[in-house]
């Protein structure tokens, strides 16, 4: 009995710890993307398992300021974000991601990965120091498309992609806007 209780034990200590191996291997990947979008290290924390079942707030994410309005290094993503984020290189790759480029509704799933990708470029933008929300915004809309364009878009598939996909091109939506994309 005494065994079998020590078993059990291990068993859910294990999967705890596998679980926490991959929550902070998510986090450090975060990180580094964080990072790479402005230029000043900085932290991604993922809302806890008991701590999302405990929550109550509304906001996706969030960057604490202080006093002086220095952000912090960290910035904290609600459980159901950071689960979209780890599914996102994996879920942009599939079919259903296809609704994004034609800009058309999509399942709920890829609108929970878009929003979760928006919402890390947006506590990305408090990071580097835009404290209000009408700074972050409209600078997070743009990281979003930088970072799509930049990073997603030269590994999509041969029928994803258009030579006259450029700055002034037939399908760019502002084409006498010189800030692209
Ligand atoms: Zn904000």
């Amino acid at each position: 009995m005494r065994l079998k209780l020590a078993i059990a034990a291990l068993l859910v200590c294990g999967v705890g710890f596998v679980l926490h191996e991959r929550k902070s291997a998510l986090e450090n990947h975060l990180g580094t993307v964080a990072t790479e979008l402005g230029g000043r290290h900085v932290h991604v924390h993922c809302q806890s398992f008991a701590g999302n079942l405990l929550d109550v707030s509304s906001e996706a994410g969030s960057v604490r300021f202080d006093a002086s309005g220095i952000p912090s290094d960290t910035t904290d993503l609600k459980r159901p974000i950071c689960s979209a984020l780890a599914r996102f290189p994996h879920d942009v790759k599939s079919p259903s991601y296809a609704c994004v480029y034609t800009n058309v509704d999509c399942p709920q799933k890829i609108w929970e990965d878009v929003l979760a990708v928006h919402t890390l470029a947006h506590e990305t933008w408090h990071l580097h120091g835009y404290g209000n929300e009408f700074g972050a915004d409209p600078a997070a809309a743009q990281a979003t498309a930088d970072y799509a364009y930049v990073r997603f878009y030269p590994n999509e598939p041969d029928e994803y992609r258009r030579p006259d996909c450029a700055n002034g091109g037939p399908l760019d939506l502002r084409p006498t806007d010189p800030v692209w994309p």
